[in-house]
């Protein structure tokens, strides 16, 4: 994320070390052995993807390095492709059959999705062990063509260990990189929060689609690479249920969301099982309880512990603080915030809902509303608990399609359209229980905020080309301008889960803000703030306003209420009892009766 932090040294490192590893083993059993590893290693940075980035499950990956191996095995000696053309249309293959199995997990999540999976596994094992004609069934597939490139042929260990490191090397600087880019953070979000990444304009489904098919897509070039090197024989029995157990194991033992991480566990569980082969028939119970020793004391994985170990410690707080005040000078040295200027050439009335009703089974949560927010004012939404307030925001964000009525923006209908496209129009949301992605940075949490404005896509996510970093330097120089807004200087770099909860409630607000919407939802902002932050939070509203963003607010506190709204729609069981300014809605004896009570 900062900008003075290069990464491409360490992959310099990395590549080093692979060109001298051969120097340093001498039988080929072991560059065998770190052929596999690497082999592994991809498989693994795929399913970093998937688990560790986007929080999906996936218990077939070893059946995508099975389609990978079978596609471009068959593609080299039935249509004499080259192999590298082979091993790039098993990886397409293997991307295209992760599309079919992203499919269920929009519907299924945790334990259901994972027998999914399962079942998926299994039936591509039983299509190469039984559609002999084409996969030569349990026999298996011999003699595949070695893999060469520009005329130079990777026949020996050595020459193809070369080939698959390079290529470890280099997919796991893309896929560290990617989790620093927007894709990257809007699938961190998917995993930590599905509505609140929905709400900020993130389309949950097609990340999940996206990182099934980079996952099954590296397990799938992962397969074409075990396919073309060392014994160039793969058969139906390699591709298992087990496999792809080992594989998730060694994803999980790496480290959550860690590439290395992944590329390392890969590695452990790869040379563990040989190099305990000397215990002969035990050894594999030895292994087993090796992996639940190593799972119960690093509960992390791999890379937490390495990220522990004091030296790799100070050198990470060194850099955090180094980062820190990197920031607090950029920070010093930018303009204040300003947001998108409001479309002048609309009119006056912004949001209207026209006899708005919501039911839950026989609860009518919301019986028939009509509302008109204007633009430009901080519109009030009271009512005692279970009025249907939070309910009115549910709808308005997309999360909950109303049963009757309409929802028009500047005219246009949004009953019924998803949440990531009612962010994209220009309504974002606060929600009455925080939801942050709270194991992101402060800073990260308001970059996703900006989402809908921003357009970078994989590739460039994954390159970091110059439309990138131009894109993202941007980006980071608003989220600074906001914080500053919001008054969350100075904390861009601490766990948006680890702030007090009054600072989490104007992260939450800042994040919604940096979209520039039209209309923002505060539900009960207030609410858990003590004297001094409800002062800071009204400032913090008049403000807003002051900038043209248009607000409904939610809220409880009346003090606060009545001093900034300019219009109060009161609601009761669901229904609109009351509306007006601050006078006449104190003076309606419903509202009396039914909300305000003696204090009035
Ligand atoms: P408020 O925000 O005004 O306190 P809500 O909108 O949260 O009220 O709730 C209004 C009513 O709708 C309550 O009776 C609540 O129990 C019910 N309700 C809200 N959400 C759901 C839901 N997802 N399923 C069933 N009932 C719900
Ligand atoms: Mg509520």
């Amino acid at each position: 994320m900062n900008k003075h932090i290069r990464q491409w040294p360490y992959a310099l490192a990395a590549l080093c070390v692979v060109f001298a590893a051969p120097r340093f083993v001498e039988t080929n059993y072991w560059l065998n052995l770190l052929n596999m590893c690497c082999v592994m290693g991809i498989a693994c940075l795929g399913l970093n993807i998937l688990l560790g980035y986007t929080g999906q499950i996936n218990l077939a990956q070893a059946a995508f390095v099975g389609i990978g191996a079978y596609t471009s095995a068959l593609l080299t000696i039935n249509f004499g492709l080259p192999v590298w053309l082979g091993m790039i249309c098993g990886a397409l293959t293997g991307g295209i059959f992760g599309i079919l199995l992203g499919i269920p997990s929009l519907k299924l999540s945790g334990h259901y999705l994972a027998v999914t999976t399962i079942g998926f596994g299994f039936i591509v094992q039983l299509v190469l062990i039984n559609w002999i004609d084409l996969t030569r069934g349990s026999d298996g597939i011999t003699q595949i063509p070695v893999f060469s490139l520009f005329g130079i042929s990777f026949d020996t260990e050595e020459r193809f260990f070369y080939f698959s490191g390079t290529l470890v090397v280099l997919m796991a600087w893309g896929i560290i990189r990617l989790r620093d880019s927007r894709m990257g953070r809007a699938m961190l979000a998917v995993r930590q929060d599905e509505m609140a990444a929905s709400t900020n304009g993130i389309d949950v489904t097609r990340y999940k689609i996206i990182a099934f098919t980079l996952s099954s897509a590296c397990a799938s070039l992962a397969g074409a690479l075990f396919a073309h090197g060392g014994a160039r024989y793969i058969s139906p029995d390699t591709f298992s249920f087990e496999q792809s157990v080992l594989l998730l194991a060694m994803t999980v033992l790496g480290g959550d969301g860690s590439a290395l991480g992944a590329v390392l566990g890969a590695s452990l569980l790869t040379i563990l099982p040989e190099s305990l082969r000397f215990l002969r028939e035990s050894y594999m119970l030895i292994f087993a309880a090796a992996i639940v020793l190593i799972m119960i004391y690093m509960p992390g994985g791999i890379a937490n512990l390495v990220t522990h170990l004091p030296p790799v410690a100070q050198w990470r707080e060194r850099r955090r603080k180094a980062a820190g005040m990197e920031l607090e000078r950029e920070e010093e040295s930018l303009p204040p915030l300003e947001l998108a200027p409001s479309r002048d050439c609309r009119d006056g009335d912004m949001l209207r809902l026209v006899g708005l009703a919501m039911y839950f089974g026989g609860l009518k949560a919301v019986g028939g509303v009509d509302m008109l927010i204007r633009r430009g004012e901080i519109h009030a939404l009271i009512g005692p608990n279970g009025s249907g307030k939070t309910t009115i925001i549910n709808v308005l964000s997309g999360l909950y399609r109303p049963t009757y009525g309409s929802i028009q923006l500047y005219g246009r209908e949004l009953a019924g359209s998803p949440p990531h496209d009612i962010a994209r129009l220009g309504i974002a949301r606060t929600y009455q229980n925080i939801r942050l992605f709270s194991g992101m940075s402060v800073l990260e949490n308001v970059l996703v905020g900006q989402h809908t404005q921003s357009r970078t896509g994989i590739i460039g996510g994954v390159l970091h080309d110059p439309a990138q970093r131009k894109e993202e330097l941007s980006m980071r120089r608003k989220a600074l301008q906001m914080l500053h807004f919001a008054g969350l200087q100075h904390l861009e770099n601490e766990a948006a889960g680890s702030l007090p909860y009054g600072r989490q409630r104007l992260l939450e607000i800042a994040r919604a803000l940096i979209s520039a919407p039209e209309l923002l939802l505060l539900d009960e902002p207030a609410a858990g703030l003590n004297p001094a932050e409800t002062g800071e939070l009204r400032d913090l509203l008049n403000k807003i306003q002051a900038m043209g963003v248009t607000i409904l607010l939610v809220e409880h506190d009346m003090e606060l209420v009545m001093t900034v709204s300019d219009t109060i729609t009161v609601l009761n069981f669901g229904r609109k009892i009351a509306e007006g300014n601050e006078r006449q809605v104190r003076a309606h004896p419903e509202v009396i009766s039914a909300y305000l009570g003696q204090e009035e």
